[in-house]
């Protein structure tokens, strides 16, 4: 009896581990199917767990794309056939033949009932392989995209809870992206198919947090009931498009602390240099010198003045940069001196302000001036580049320095100069009137011989009667300040980006 009671139990626990196995080969439907998409839409694609392997009916499959599916009952296989091309797969086999290759696959196929069930990896590893159309699985994001669509994968992150609180968003690859600002929320809107958004992130400081936006194709920067004004400007460099998204606490709280005599600290000093630290504002002009003078008495020397002193007020408290102006009052500064300050500084960008003068009052709008290069100045640059000397320093050693010829000092920095030069095109249009050729290359002696990334700014002409009254008030001269720092965020990205270490 005990040998018998023994048989019992041991067929009751093989009936149960049998029945565990027909529940699991029937399957349990995960959380989420994948979401297919495609020219046509987005549509869902159920899936199936069976012992923890997400599986995929293969004729779902064939359907969408359109293959045939033989099953030789006699030897078991299963032949996938696509336009004369075929993937052959075994029951109990976890690989499958393709294209007479042999591609694993973390499970074998699986019946369950009339239907075989496939791991979702035999639509990236064998299906895709053989198809006219580009599949490709996400598997993170649930997405099987199909065909030639555009679905940028959208990345958030707090930069610094502030205040000013910063973030930024990435979206890779590259796409072009619109920005609005609503109550209590900044929303981007990104030109593509569709949005591989990761996770909604949790906010910090003013930003409440970020998360996808109710309209598709849109994410949403929402801010806290404490939080002032929101900006964000966006930049494509190698291939990514970055926002950078800065909420500001309101009028009232950045007010409170008279602006420091010192430049703000810089924030803690992270395991690489960062590489925007100093920047040299040169306010043309000043003392004797006035400059332009415009009909209604406006002179040139104090609108470049005012203009510094905003964007070094904005940089310093936003950016915690480091901002040198080349004279903080009215006094005259010789170029060579100009240039001197910016290289003794070691500053990593020089902007020099001024406002213009044309014979016809017609002439509107800034410009934005940065080095030409010449036959010569070519030559020149590469003769800069070579020009690197062994010298010997005190101990025995020697020392690596650059000799460089100053008056030649801004020819390495051409490249690096013309990004400058283009984001204060981009981002001062957003904010002011441009000439019809705003941006424009020029042999500037004030340029030449910073040894940094430098451009010069025309603000506009104060010989146009509506141009002199703008650069006269303070709200256009806030515009003003307000493109150069968005430009300055923009070419810190830049910056980034080119790292040479
Ligand atoms: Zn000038």
């Amino acid at each position: 009896m005990g040998a018998v009671r023994g048989t019992a139990s041991f067929a009751s626990i093989s009936l149960v581990l049998l029945l565990m196995a027909l529940l699991h080969a029937q399957g349990t439907a995960p959380a989420a199917p994948l979401t297919l998409v495609s020219r046509d839409g987005r549509r869902p694609l159920a899936t199936t767990i069976v012992n923890g392997q997400e599986l995929v009916a293969l004729e779902d499959l064939a359907a969408l794309f359109l293959f045939d599916v033989r099953e030789d009952t006699l030897a078991g296989g299963l032949t996938v056939v696509y336009r004369g091309q075929s993937i052959v797969m075994s029951p109990g086999q976890p690989m499958a033949l393709v294209r007479g290759r042999v591609v694993p696959l973390p499970a074998a196929p699986v019946r369950s009932g009339a239907r075989w069930l496939v791991p979702l990896d035999f639509i990236s590893r064998a299906l895709a392989p053989i198809h006219d159309t580009r599949i490709e699985l996400r598997r993170e994001s649930r997405l099987l995209l199909v065909g030639d669509i555009r679905v940028p994968r959208v990345t958030a992150r707090i930069d610094a809870p502030g205040p000013p609180t910063r973030a930024t968003i990435e979206v890779a690859p590259a796409a072009p992206v619109t920005i609005t600002t609503e109550a209590g929320r900044l929303i981007a809107r990104i030109d593509a198919d569709g949005l591989d958004l990761s996770g909604p992130i949790e906010g910090a400081g003013l930003i409440e947090g970020i998360r996808a936006g109710e309209q598709p194709r849109t994410v949403a920067v929402l801010l806290t009931a404490r939080a002032g004004a929101a900006m964000a400007v966006a930049g494509e460099t190698g291939g990514v498009t970055r926002i950078t998204v800065e909420v500001t606490a309101p009028a009232a709280d950045a007010a409170a602390p008279a602006p420091p005599r010192e430049p703000a600290p810089p924030p803690p000093a992270p395991a690489t240099r960062p590489p925007l630290q100093t920047i040299v504002l040169d306010p043309g002009h000043g003392g004797d010198d006035a400059g332009v003078r415009g009909a209604r008495g406006t002179a040139e020397k104090d609108v470049t003045l005012a203009v510094a002193r905003r964007v070094r007020t904005l940089i310093e408290t936003r950016l915690g940069v480091r901002v040198i102006l080349t004279r903080g009052d009215d006094r005259a500064v010789g170029l060579d001196e100009r240039a001197a300050i910016a290289n003794n500084s070691k500053a990593d960008l020089f902007l020099s302000l001024h406002a213009n003068a044309a014979p016809s009052a017609d002439l509107a709008g800034a410009e934005v001036f940065h080095l030409r290069l010449d036959r010569e100045g070519e030559d020149a640059r590469r003769a800069a580049e070579s020009e690197a000397v062994a010298l010997p320093v005190l101990g025995g050693a020697t020392r690596t320095i650059d000799v460089m010829r100053w008056d030649l000092a801004q020819v390495r920095h051409v490249d690096a100069s013309a990004a400058l030069a283009a984001v204060l095109d981009e981002q001062l249009r957003a904010q002011v009137p441009m000439g019809s050729q705003a941006l424009r290359q020029a042999p500037l002696r004030v340029l030449t011989s910073v040894n940094m990334p430098a451009a010069l700014v025309e603000m506009g002409y104060l010989t146009n009667e509506d141009q002199e009254r703008q650069l006269g008030s303070e709200a256009f001269q806030s515009s003003l300040a307000q493109g150069i720092y968005n430009a300055v965020l923009r070419f810190r990205l830049y910056l980034e980006e080119h790292r040479v270490s």
